[in-house]
């Protein structure tokens, strides 16, 4: 699998002859195609969603285009609160046109009318790119009103993200960009079917949304020779841990132990453990990093592709250590609606500090058991469930790690004054 003919998403990067090319593309769609020969060409890609649950883009596309409604909406998701992931700003801020192409690719096969590109409230400069591409959209004649005399109209927005990782859920996205507060809310009723202000409403992720043009452009044939039958085409994975830190388009399947060696330059120590799809991914051991990067191959490991932001651990970093401050994180983001949640990402966060400092108390895995119970029932969305995976992953993996701390602090990192990252 080489990386020179992997590419699709970051092909025409250092080319600025091609960058306006996917408006061209659009506008040459708009004119020859039908709605619906746009949402089977994606539907037949098998393009799956890059916001980390991975669900079959064409479906969504297929359940908004289909429903009845006088408005509907597009929103394009770039919040982005995965610690460490920056892909979706990679690309709108150095090929804001493939994402804005992809928009409006997106509104005129569903039957929307009106798009919302929200944005990391930090991200200034992809805020500018995108409007910049937005107004080169609008001077080609591709938004406004009956656009290129095909009877669509269309109007793009840019909209800055809550703060926070739930910002990115895609019911809290809605509630935000509606006036209110950053939280999930409870689905059924999906988007697809009551999102903005009640109308039928596609979500999908930046990184799903700049797939839409080259497959437009080529075909779902030509898409599907990427990758794998589960994972068609490419991902853009974020990498940490390793000697060439950074965002690089790799083939769906390849084995993530090349990822790290032949992309990332290799790992900067004896690897410990290493997270493929972000902090809400379970941990993976040395011995199964010959994975292929896909959903399926993830998730039948117990862990998941997620937003592909994946953080290498070398020897010098302490497993419990890294698992208390993944758990921190999820503590501090809980929203607090669901008590499953509320209570259970903190008191694992506190049973990892007891074991992490050498305090743990007496029946610390009856303690476990307990909360691991609270957090298996029903809840909002998954924070909760990412963080009981991310906890059953390292205590699962690494028990003697774990073993050392709680029966006598005698931790070989810890111990010796390193600490963890
Ligand atoms: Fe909020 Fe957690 Fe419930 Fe999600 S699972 S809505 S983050 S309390």
């Amino acid at each position: 699998m080489s990386k020179a003919n992997s590419l699709i998403l970051l092909a025409d990067l250092d080319d600025p002859e091609a960058a306006r090319r996917p408006l061209e593309t659009a506008a040459e769609a708009l004119r020859t195609r039908s709605p619906a020969e746009l949402v089977n060409d994606v539907l037949a890609s098998g393009l799956r969603g890059r916001g980390g649950a991975g669900f079959p883009t064409g479906i969504k596309w297929q359940g908004v285009a289909g429903a009845e409604a006088e408005q509907k909406f597009l929103v394009v998701n770039g919040a982005e609160g995965e610690p460490g992931s920056y892909k979706d700003r990679f690309l709108m801020k150095r090929l804001p046109h493939r994402v804005v192409a992809g928009s409006i690719l997106a509104t005129y096969a569903v039957g929307a009318t009106k798009g919302y590109i929200y944005i990391h409230h930090e991200a200034d400069d992809c805020r500018a790119a995108i409007e910049g591409a937005i107004e080169d959209a609008r001077a080609l004649g591709l938004l406004g009103e009956n656009v290129l005399g095909t009877g669509f109209s269309l109007d793009l927005q840019t909209h800055p993200a809550g703060i926070g990782y739930v910002a990115g859920e895609e019911t809290a996205v809605i509630r935000v960009l509606e006036g209110g507060v950053a939280k999930p809310k409870p689905k059924p009723p999906y988007p697809t079917v009551r999102g903005l202000w009640g109308f039928p409403t596609l979500v999908n992720n930046v990184e799903t949304i700049a797939n839409v043009e080259p497959i437009v452009r080529n075909g779902p044939q030509w898409y599907r020779q990427f990758g794998t039958s589960d994972t068609p085409g490419t991902i853009l994975v974020t990498l940490h841990g390793v000697k060439k830190p950074g965002v690089y388009e790799v083939e769906a399947g390849t084995p993530l132990s090349a990822v790290i060696n032949e992309y990332g330059g290799g790992p900067r120590g004896r690897i410990l453990a290493v997270l493929p799809g972000g902090y809400a991914s379970g941990f993976l051991s040395p011995e199964e990093l010959d994975v292929p990067l896909e959903h399926a191959s993830l998730r039948a490991r117990g862990s998941a592709l997620g937003s592909a932001t994946i953080h290498v651990f070398d020897e010098s970093q302490c497993i419990v250590e890294v698992t208390r401050k993944v758990l921190r994180f999820f503590a501090v983001e809980t929203c607090g609606q669901c008590f499953p949640c509320r209570k259970g990402t903190r008191d694992l966060y506190q049973l990892l500090d007891e074991a992490e400092s050498g305090s743990a108390r007496e029946d610390w895995d009856g303690a476990v058991d307990g909360i691991l119970q609270l957090t298996g029932r029903k809840t909002i969305c998954g924070l909760d469930k990412a963080s009981s995976l991310v906890f059953k992953s390292a205590y699962q993996r690494f028990a003697s790690e774990f073993r050392d701390h709680l029966s006598s602090n005698a931790c070989r990192v810890c111990s010796s004054g390193a600490g963890g990252q």
